[in-house]
Parts: structure tokens; sequence; C-alpha cells
């Protein structure tokens, strides 16, 4: 079923249950300074569910024009996008759960009005309800046992007896999974209309097997949010208490490109009909075709056509900003892939005639898309193509300079950097473009690499360490009273990210690899390899080792090693030791960790203080993320 049946049943389905269709309001909210741009179908109704009388009655449907700026980060993935559409219908003090749970299993399932999906591959959540708080300033809400109710009514009626998950893992009959605040509780703001939600997901794979811990499914996109519906029933009010609305409304959620994926049998938005023919027009076209990166150009391009289409031009500032990030990010991409840049304009046709009957504004504005769109890409361009005269300039200096003629490791002088014997560019150099033309490190290191040079990685890291810890150092001295400086703090989390590997490889197994790291004065954040969610009781023998080899005062001891030899006494290895110089560092912990690394570190594991991990969640699938601190 392509996209637009999916977005005229969905209408329809509703209309014919009383609902007036509504048009989608414009991408830049109106009298709204709070946000750039229209996030969700709630957005232009909310003075609607704040009591407001709408002028087209009490039962509304829409399909609403939705931009996620936070989501660009995500896109890629199988299910985000920069710009979707998001179908909703709407109940203004009107009808309420009954109804709102027994149309959208219906809508979803039934072959004739609606989506006829597989009801066996349907999952949703409820809210878990929340206790009174200690102070009892909150009086608490119960679990939501109308909508399990509902839901285990419904699904009986396709002969499924739905039971409810006890710990958010499904397996066998369980359909229902009560989830807490975070994931299934909506509010504005502090207090106001609020309440508990219910949210459908569709199993996109459906063998017929799914078992495991409910979050991590969904996390590893085996399991899709596609609709969520709001049952709006208390007030918060200033004093913390939740009192009963006296006419609760109903606010769904239910993304068009998410349903196509479902719809259509994929598992990713980018090979639904809404993105086909983007796609295959930017592979034929690309001489250096990568997946992720056409997905990007094809998303960015088509929310640009959506902004611009509603009023906006790229500038220096809010709307107009994001904007500019977008085209410039997918200018990017476009290089990535090798695309001519004269052909973007053929991509916002095909964006443009696949949508303007549903969207006027898109036929009557192109000439404007098409101009603005290809003037910011050129502008970018020619920013691009200065990068590129820096590049050129520099390295003719540099290979003028004294370093032309490489010298050899055995000339290196201790306390010196290390100066590998093959053609390289310094990391001071590298460093130099980057914090003085802003050459993006990437441009760097192809542009070495196209001159058959290599660049010394190792010394960029370090360099750009010391640069930010001496800017740190400065700028914070103020607040230093007493405690470490910021670069001391930084060098410790360098330490302990080293006794996690360490312990996480002695605990769970010997196998773990770093996968990521992240490090600021006040905590430090890792990635790993490994499957599943580590156990409370796991996690507390991990820190009891940290903590054990941080009493036990261990020397940390800096070796510099021909490449060969560190590979030889390195208890793990996470990184790819040929893109760095010949020489490197390896920082060793008596035998419990030695790694190949940049540094900093402190000079013992005394110095640390007590190690304690304050979270461990999914980072992606088959990587865990620990967060942890030094107190
Ligand atoms: P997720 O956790 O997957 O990001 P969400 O909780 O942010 O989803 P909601 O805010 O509930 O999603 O939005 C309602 C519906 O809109 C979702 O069920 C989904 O179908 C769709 N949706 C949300 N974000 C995106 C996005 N970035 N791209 C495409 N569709 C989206
Ligand atoms: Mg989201």
């Amino acid at each position: 079923m392509l996209s637009n049946e999916i977005r005229q049943r969905y209408l329809k389905f509703f209309e014919k249950r009383g609902h007036t269709i509504i048009p989608s309001a414009s991408l830049i909210p109106e009298n709204d300074p709070s946000s750039l741009f229209t996030t969700a179908g709630m957005q232009p109704l909310v003075p609607y569910l704040l009591g407001a009388k709408h002028p087209a009655g009490t039962r509304l449907v829409d399909v609403q024009k939705c931009v996620r700026t936070g989501d660009i980060e995500e896109v890629g993935d199988n299910r985000h996008l920069t710009f979707f559409e998001m179908m909703g219908n709407w109940s203004l003090g009107d009808y309420f759960k009954k109804e709102s749970i027994e149309w959208s299993l219906e809508f979803l399932t039934d072959k004739n009005e609606g989506l006829g999906l597989d009801v066996n591959r349907l999952y949703v959540t409820v809210f878990k309800g929340e206790p009174s708080t200690d102070s009892g300033q909150e009086n608490g809400i119960p679990r939501d046992e109308d909508a399990i109710k509902y839901w285990k009514e419904n699904f009986k009626k396709h002969g499924i007896d739905a039971e409810v998950s006890s710990d958010e893992t499904i397996k066998d009959n369980i359909r229902i999974i009560p989830l807490g605040k975070e994931d299934n509780f909506w509010i504005a703001g502090q207090t106001g209309p609020c309440g508990g939600d219910t949210e459908i997901f569709y199993d996109v794979v459906g063998n017929g097997s799914v078992e495991g811990n409910f979050q991590d499914l969904v996390k590893a996109g085996r399991i899709i949010e596609i609709w969520n519906n709001v049952f709006m029933e208390f007030n918060k009010t200033s004093d913390g208490k939740y009192e009963k609305l006296p006419k609760p409304n109903v606010d769904t959620g239910m993304g068009l490109e998410r349903t196509s994926v479902v719809m259509q049998g994929k598992s990713t938005v980018f090979d639904t009909d809404i993105f086909s023919e983007l796609l295959s027009y930017i592979k034929s076209n690309s001489t250096n075709y990568e997946d992720k990166t056409a997905r990007i150009v094809a998303d960015h391009i088509r929310a640009s056509v959506f902004i611009i289409s509603d009023g906006v031009v790229p500038s220096k500032s809010e709307a107009g900003y994001v904007l500019r990030k977008l085209l410039r990010r997918a200018s990017d991409s476009i290089n990535k892939l090798n695309l001519n840049l004269r052909l973007i304009s053929h991509l916002v046709d095909i964006v443009i005639d696949a949508n303007k009957n549903n969207y006027r504004n898109l036929f009557d504005k192109r000439s404007i898309i098409v101009q603005e769109i290809e003037r910011e890409l050129e502008k970018k361009h020619n920013i691009d193509l200065g990068v590129d005269k820096i590049l050129e300039d520099k390295f003719d200096e540099f290979m003028q300079s004294e370093h032309r003629t490489p010298m050899r490791v055995r000339d290196h002088i201790p306390g010196k950097a290390v100066i590998p014997a093959q053609p390289f560019i310094p990391g001071s150099l590298a460093f130099k473009l980057y914090s003085t033309f802003a050459v993006p490190k990437d441009k760097i290191i192809q542009f070495a690499e196209s001159k058959g040079y290599v660049l010394d990685l190792q010394g960029f890291e370090e360099e750009f360490n010391r640069h930010k810890e001496l800017s740190r150092a400065g700028s914070e001295q103020k607040f230093k009273g007493g405690l470490a400086g910021t670069g001391e703090q930084e060098t410790k989390y360098h330490t302990a990210t080293h006794l996690l590997l360490g312990a996480l490889r002695k605990v769970l197994n010997a196998e773990i690899v770093q996968k990521g790291s992240n490090i600021t004065a006040d905590r430090m954040r890792f990635d790993f390899n490994w499957p599943e969610k580590v156990s409370a009781e796991k996690l507390k023998e991990v820190e009891n080792l940290i903590n054990q080899k941080i009493a036990e005062k261990i020397p940390v001891e800096m070796l510099e090693l021909p490449k060969e030899d560190a590979q030889k006494i390195c208890t793990v290895l996470s990184f790819d030791l040929s893109k760095y110089s010949d020489v490197v560092k390896v920082y060793k912990i008596s035998d419990f960790d030695v790694e190949f690394c940049g540094g900093p570190h402190v000079k013992n594991t005394g110095e640390l203080g007590h190690f304690k991990i304050i979270k461990e969640e999914a980072s992606s699938a088959g990587v865990r993320r620990i967060k942890a601190i030094l107190e």
C-alpha cells in the first residue's frame, strides 16, 4: 500500500467516525516563539486541547507536517527523519480511551477500511502509574487499568489473550508493556493538562519469535513505534496535585513514513515509496555510493524543500539557520557521494512532484525553492573551495620547511614529539589547520592521503587535548577554589576509562573492546560491545574491582614503542593501529590493562578517588553504554 493510500484511508476512516478533516498547519508555528518548527500534530492544536472551542467541532482528523531538528543526528537509522508527516485523530472533550483504543486496533487491522496489518506483530505500551512522592506533595497516579482493559478486550476480538508484562520483557502472549513517566506520560510544561499515553509498536521482522527486553528491541530497531495515543485526563496544579479534568481529550500521532515501512514490508523508512525515487536517482548518479550518506542527502533535501515552501530562507538565525545547516550537511554528503551539484535540482523536483497534490504551496513556489537550494549549495561549494586553497597553500609552505625530509625514529629526542619514518603531516600542523582555518579533520586526512602522506593522528589528538585543557583551565580558573582543575579531572577520567575496560574484560568477557568514549570534567561515558543489559550484580562487581585497583595504588607507566611491539604487549586493541604513526604510546597499569592511547593519564591509580557507575544503557545495537563518576 503506497503512502498516499495510507493517508487517504486514515482520513476517511476517522471521517466516517464523525471526525472533521482539517488541513496541516504551517511548519513554522504561529504566535509561538518557544519553538522554531512544528514538531507534532498536537502543537498547533494546543489551545483547543486546553479548552478553546475549535470551529470544526470536537472530533478532528489531520495529517500534520513536522520537523524535528533534535532527530537530525539519528537520520540514516531505520526510523528517524528530519521532516515527516504525522497523522492524528483528536477528541476535544468528546470520546476517550474506549473508542480511541478500539478504533486504533480496528484501523490497523481491518483489511477493507484500514491497513490490514497482522495483529500478531503488534505490541502496546501503557502508563504504569506514578507513586505519590515521599513528601506527599504529588498525589501520584495509578496504573492505567482502563487502557489495559480495553486493549485486552480488543485483542480478544482477534482471538488473542493479551498478557501484561511484569518486567518489560516480552515473549509468548505478552502484548501490553507498562512503562513509566519518561516514556508514557505527556505534559506541556510543569503544570496544566496532562496524562498517560499508550504507544503502538510493530515488529518489522515478524518471524514469530520476538523475545527479550522490550526497550532493547525498540532501540535495536526490531520493534518500531508507529502510533502514540495521549489520554489527557488530569490537570496538574502548581502544588503538584493531579486533578481529574471534567472533559478529557485524546491526542494521537501516527508517523506516515513509519506506517509505510510496515505496510510495505520494509525495515527502514528509506525503503518505502516515499524515498525510492530519490534514492535510486542518487544511486545511479553517484560514483562513490554509500547508503547512509545517500539517506542523509535525500532526507535533508526533502526537509529543506518543505521548510522553504513555508516561507523560510537560509539565514544566520533561527529557522533560517537550521535550514542553512541542513543544506550544508547535505552538501558535505553530496561531495562524499561524488554527486554532481547540478543534479540536485532534479531531487528537488522529485520531492515537489510527489507531494504537490497534498501541499499546493510546493507547486506554487517551485522556482523559489529550487533557487534557494541551489544558491545555498553553491555558497557552501565556494567555502569548500576556499578550504582546498588553504590546504594547498599550507602544504606547499610545509614542503619547503625544515620538515621536508622526515626524521627517522632513531633521531627521536626523548621528550620531543615522535617523528615517524614515513612521509607524514605532523599533528601540530594538522591542529593549526583545524584551529586557525577551521579545516575539518576528515578533510585534512583526505588531503594528506591524496598527496601520499599520512597524518600523525595521535599527535593531532594530543595537540587537540592539550589546547582544550589550556583554554578550559584559562576560562575556568575563577571557579577553581579548592577543586581539581578541569584538565586534571579529565586526566583522572582518562585513567578510570582504562580501569573500566580492564574490569569489564575480567568480569564480563575478554573480547570486550572500546566502542566509544567521551569525557568531561564531571563524568565519563564509555561504550563497549555487549549484546544485553548488564545486571546490577555484574555492575557492582565491575565497580568493586576498579575501586580495588585504585586502592592498590598502581603506578601508570607510559611507554613509547614501535607499533609492532605495542601490539604485542597491549591487553586490548580497540583501534586500528594502521592509521597511526610508527611509534605509539602505550599506557600500562600493571597487567590489569595495557592500552595504546594518546593520554594524558595520572601517575598512579591511587589519585582517582572513588569510582561509581551511575547508569548503564543501550547505545546502539550490540553496544552498551556506561556512565560513571569519580567521587
Ligand atoms: P521515537 O522514540 O521513535 O523517536 P517519539 O516518541 O519521538 O518516537 P512521538 O513523539 O510519539 O515519537 O511521535 C509520534 C509518531 O511520530 C511516532 O509514533 C512515529 O510514528 C512518528 N515519528 C516520531 N519521530 C519521527 C521521526 N524523526 N521521523 C519519522 N517519524 C517520526
Ligand atoms: Mg523521538
